[in-house]
């Protein structure tokens, strides 16, 4: 049984917070490396696509990202060409500066927080992203991301400024995860949006 952390939920005061940099000497400290570890392990028994360090209450700018073959294995092929979702190796990003590609316009979709545990709701994102940011070693690296990728990497990014996903949802889309597979799964973003008259 793997170790894992406890994932803080929405009132926490350290999801409100901008979490602090890290230096490339911290990064490849024992410390920060077996808490990189631990987030790692903590996301995979959530199951969750990301985590970032503040949710389990370290107000610090690390976020781990992956998205597992098996996560999608029950979605609609239709829903995954739809979101651009595919498969996404793990990634460690530290003190990362996110630029949306405005060019690429913004895209609605279901999304939930492992911070708001049992609840999702629409929030439009931009499609593509670049990152840049240091990996886990401490060196700079740039990501080029689109699709549900570049998602994610919005939404981790987000916590580590103090931002919940709620900030974005359209708050008429709001919905417990068992409501949402109860009444709207499978239906479309734009036929969902006219039933709640958004
Ligand atoms: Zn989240």
């Amino acid at each position: 049984m793997p170790l894992q952390l406890k994932i803080v939920q929405a009132g926490e005061p350290v999801l409100r917070q901008r979490a602090r940099e890290l230096t490339p000497a911290e990064i490849r400290s024992t410390e920060i490396q077996q808490l990189i570890a631990l987030m790692q392990q903590t996301m995979l028994a959530a199951p969750g696509v990301g985590l970032a360090a503040p949710q389990i209450g370290e107000s610090l700018q690390i976020a781990v990202m992956q998205d597992r073959p098996e996560y999608t294995q029950d979605v609609a092929p239709e829903l995954l060409a739809e979101q651009e979702r595919a498969p996404t190796p793990l990634q460690v990003i530290i003190n990362p500066k996110l630029t949306l590609l405005e060019t690429e316009g913004s895209r609605e979709f279901f999304e939930g927080c492992l911070s708001l545990g049992g609840f999702i709701g629409i929030v439009p994102r931009a499609l593509a992203v670049t990152v840049e940011c240091l990996n886990e070693h401490g060196e700079p690296t740039t990501i080029k991301a689109r699709g549900w990728h570049a998602r994610i990497l919005q939404h981790e990014i987000d916590h580590l400024f103090g931002i919940l996903n709620i900030d974005r949802t359209k708050s008429r889309s709001f919905m417990t995860i068992e409501n949402y597979m109860k009444h709207w799964r499978g239906k479309s973003i734009e036929h969902i949006c006219g039933e709640l008259h958004i």
